[in-house]
């Protein structure tokens, strides 16, 4: 089987706000081989740079667009493809968004394969541990108190026994982030697993200091609370207070992963599948987190593309804790999939069709698609 084209699409809402929600616009990669099989990928950053990297003419060596470097590649040599991506681009990539394009097309390399042999993903990644995966609702924090109550009552009345509220007000003044914690702490009771993400912290004293308060709630993890560059603060933070720091969601590839864990000591490390190198490196990153002791919670707020290999990836790891259920409403969250994967009782199946296990809305594709 070879690869024959590579086609990077852009969907995108009408509307883009600037708020803490990736879900308004996406990158969808199809890769096509010459035996008619496509594999789907995705890579949930800024959509019109991926296309841009995939559909780049050659510069020179090291330099080239990733759809040029990958046609007529066997999809099956899925390591040679990754480190062939990583060297023929090694001039203005190995970090960021190039290695966000090659984890597209990796996710649809293994979307292909298990197309290919009937098979879904989770097998190719050495089988599963389980069928079914506890989520934590991962939604936006509201601007009021009263609103960030109803909305994490919200979710455990729909089932979900953890939620994670993030970005919005938050990070501005440890004061109003504490007050906030408090109230939906203690509006959910102490069975609840909450969680509070930052997005974007920078202020070592802030952090400290709300990581502090935030212990007496037993709040699951404290997430980016400081810069994701912010290695020795990370590592002085992790040290001095008993809250589990988690950081990761912007970061790449196993070497990022080795900073994160080794220099910056955090707790939880958040690979996401479309950001980090795709699978590939996925299982890499999750391997080390496990000798060094750190726990793996990968990042995914995307679409059911992106879902669905969270899925198949977490099932295949033994001890990875959660899924990130991205709850928030619009329609590239809830429609690029045929059949949305739905969290019943706060479990959610991994898919268990052919490749990822999910079929695209091209409906959906077709209203939203840009470019
Ligand atoms: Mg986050």
């Amino acid at each position: 089987m070879k690869i024959v084209e590579v086609e990077a699409m852009v969907l995108r809402q009408p509307e883009v706000r600037l708020i803490g929600d990736g879900t308004q616009d996406c990158c969808i990669v199809k890769v096509k081989t010459d035996e008619g099989i496509v594999g789907i990928g995705e890579s949930q950053t800024s959509p019109f740079v991926i296309k841009a990297i995939i559909d780049a003419p050659d510069s020179h060596v090291r330099s080239r667009g990733l759809a040029r470097i990958i046609l007529g590649e066997d999809p099956f040599n899925v390591e040679r493809i990754w480190q062939k991506m990583y060297s023929e681009t090694s001039v203005y990539g190995r970090r960021g968004v190039v290695i966000h394009a090659m984890s597209a097309i990796d996710m649809a390399l293994y979307d292909i394969m298990g197309k290919a042999l009937g098979i879904p993903v989770y097998k190719l990644l050495g089988g599963k541990f389980r069928d079914k995966v506890k989520a934590y609702a991962s939604t936006l924090m509201p601007e009021a108190e009263e609103e960030a109550v109803k909305e994490v009552i919200r979710w455990v009345e729909k089932g979900f026994k953890a939620v994670k509220v993030g970005w919005g007000p938050l990070g501005h003044s440890v004061e109003q982030d504490y007050r906030f914690m408090k109230a939906c702490r203690k509006a959910v009771g102490d069975d609840v697993d909450l969680m509070v993400d930052i997005g974007y912290g920078g202020d070592r004293r802030k952090a400290f200091e709300l990581a502090r308060l935030l212990e007496e709630l037993n709040i699951y993890f404290l997430e980016e609370p400081l810069s994701p560059d912010d290695l020795d603060g990370f590592a002085e933070l992790s040290s001095r207070v008993d809250i589990r720091i988690a950081t990761g969601e912007k970061e790449t590839t196993y070497f990022g992963f080795r900073d994160l864990i080794e220099r910056g000591k955090v707790d939880v490390i958040q690979p996401d599948i479309s950001r980090v190198g795709g699978f590939t490196e996925a299982k890499k990153i999750a391997s080390l987190a496990s000798a060094k002791g750190a726990l793996c919670i990968p990042h995914c707020w995307s679409t059911d593309i992106l879902v669905a290999s969270t899925l198949h990836f977490i099932v295949s790891q033994p001890e990875i804790p959660y899924l990130e259920f991205c709850v928030w409403p619009t329609p590239l969250r809830r429609f690029v999939a045929k059949d949305p994967i739905e969290c019943v009782d706060g479990y959610v199946r991994v898919p268990e069709g052919p490749g990822l296990g999910i079929e695209l809305n091209e409906k959906i594709v077709e209203q939203f698609r840009v470019a």
